[in-house]
């Protein structure tokens, strides 16, 4: 697929002079967001869709935790990554109504790929899912060669095919095809419909219309992937007219920029569900937004990488954590080894300046303060008391308050904290959430 050949060779420009620089800066990342939103806009996604990506990006990049073993700026990948795969869609497209006959209506512009996808996605759908009997319906009366070719792509394929070349109105046929599929059985239906050069008045009322009639499980849009900055409004409108359920965008095998992808889903909220990648009949295929997300950045290296450092440090102290919480033997000492492997990573201020673009981020000021505290009280206490802190009575308290300079006040909130602590972990099963509780403390 060239389709994002472009984007992916600016973007990896982009990445690798922010390699050569050694050290990220709150400046070279603004930089770097400039150039990846230019980036964006060349390969014409739509320019607020741009905007808000660029915007969510910057937000992330607030919230992240550092992660020793990968570099700010692998980090800083995985996180364009990540909002990538949103902006197409996440990774799990819902699946299709479980209704039987299940009746699909396409909707889309002239030549958009919809008599051609009708016959692809019935196909498709027989070979893939659970269809034994797909029809199509041709709708499209205006131009005399669309039911004909409807005809004779289905017969092509061995796909059922209910046309009507002497009836001049569509909702009779659409209803017609309706009962034809119950007479023979037909547990799938897919509308063919006429498109028209731009979206119009004729167009939203017939396909309202035949909406109306037919009362369709499913609404897709068939939308060229070379559509560009006009993919957002076209998929805006349609969507208006009948609410879509999903998007196919075809032609990705063309040598368009990609920017109708990275609008549609964002513009709609509507998941794109197929893709188009040739004109033969085989050429469906769903879409998966990590691959493309993935072939944009055209580094699934980093994000593995990333992605495995992630896992590796909350694996271990998960592991060791859950298996003491399952037992119920999560004490004192573990929580105190669990404060001092946070405060390793540096203290909180220090940390979040090495991340790009936060020098004016706010954090509590006493968060430190409060984690050093909470060490201080612990390191008070005897390894009897650490591992059994129900023995800690009123007595043990007022030395151990004395002992690390605070108020009895903050021992016994430290105690009560920490039994609930307790009784969160026993119930959790997220080892990520187990460790999340104990860095809000
Ligand atoms: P309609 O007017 O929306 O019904 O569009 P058609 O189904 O007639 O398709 C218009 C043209 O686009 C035809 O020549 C198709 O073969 C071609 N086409 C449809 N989908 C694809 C695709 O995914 N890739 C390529 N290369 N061509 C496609
Ligand atoms: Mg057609």
């Amino acid at each position: 697929m060239p389709m994002f050949e472009s984007i992916t060779e600016k973007i990896s420009n982009i990445f690798k002079n922010l390699r050569g620089l050694g050290k990220l800066s709150e400046q070279n990342i603004a930089e770097a967001l400039g150039e990846i939103r230019s980036a964006l806009l060349s390969a014409d996604v739509n320019f607020s869709v741009a905007n808000n990506f660029i915007q969510r990006v910057k937000t992330q990049c607030l919230g992240q935790v550092v992660i020793q073993n990968v570099t700010p700026e692998q980090q800083f990948t995985k996180i364009i990554f990540d909002e990538l795969v949103k902006l197409l869609g996440d990774e799990s497209a819902p699946e299709l109504s479980s209704k039987r006959p299940l009746k699909i209506l396409l909707v889309g512009l002239h030549g958009s790929g919809k008599t051609t996808t009708a016959v692809k996605l019935a196909k498709f759908l027989k070979t893939k899912a659970n269809f034994s009997r797909p029809l199509t319906i041709g709708c499209d009366i205006y131009r005399p060669a669309a039911t004909d070719q409807l005809e004779t792509l289905s017969q092509q394929t061995a796909i059922d095919c209910y046309v009507d070349h002497n009836c001049k109105n569509v909702i009779e046929i659409a209803h017609s095809g309706v009962r034809y599929a119950e007479k023979n059985g037909c547990d799938l239906l897919l509308f063919d419909t006429a498109g028209r050069l731009q979206i119009d008045e004729n167009l939203i009322r017939e396909i309202r219309d035949i909406s109306a009639k037919i009362q369709p499980d499913e609404v897709f849009l068939v939308a060229d992937s070379a559509l560009g900055q006009e993919a957002a409004n076209v998929a805006r409108s349609f969507h208006a007219a009948v609410p879509l359920t999903g998007i196919i965008l075809t032609k990705l095998d063309g040598d368009s920029r990609g920017g109708a992808a990275l609008s549609m889903k964002e513009v709609t909220g509507v998941p794109i569900r197929y893709v188009g990648t040739g004109e033969k009949i085989e050429s469906l295929e769903i879409f998966h937004p990590s691959r493309i997300a993935q072939r944009i950045l055209g580094m699934g290296d980093v994000v593995s990488l990333v992605e495995k450092a992630q896992e590796q440090i909350d694996e271990k102290q998960a592991k060791e954590l859950e298996k003491k919480a399952k037992k119920g033997k999560f004490d004192m000492n573990d929580f105190l080894q669990q404060l001092q492997s946070i405060q390793k990573m540096g203290p909180m201020e220090s940390l979040i300046k090495h991340f790009p673009g936060m020098h004016n981020i706010e954090i509590d000021p006493k968060t430190g303060d409060k984690m050093k505290h909470t060490q201080a009280i612990i390191c008070s206490m005897t390894p009897k008391e650490r591992s059994r802190p129900e023995i800690i009575d009123g007595s043990r308290r007022l030395r151990i308050a004395k002992g690390c300079g605070l108020s009895v006040q903050k021992v016994n909130m430290l105690l009560k904290n920490f039994k609930q602590i307790q009784v969160m972990m026993k119930k959790m099963k997220n080892s990520r959430a187990n460790l999340a509780s104990l860095l809000g403390m």
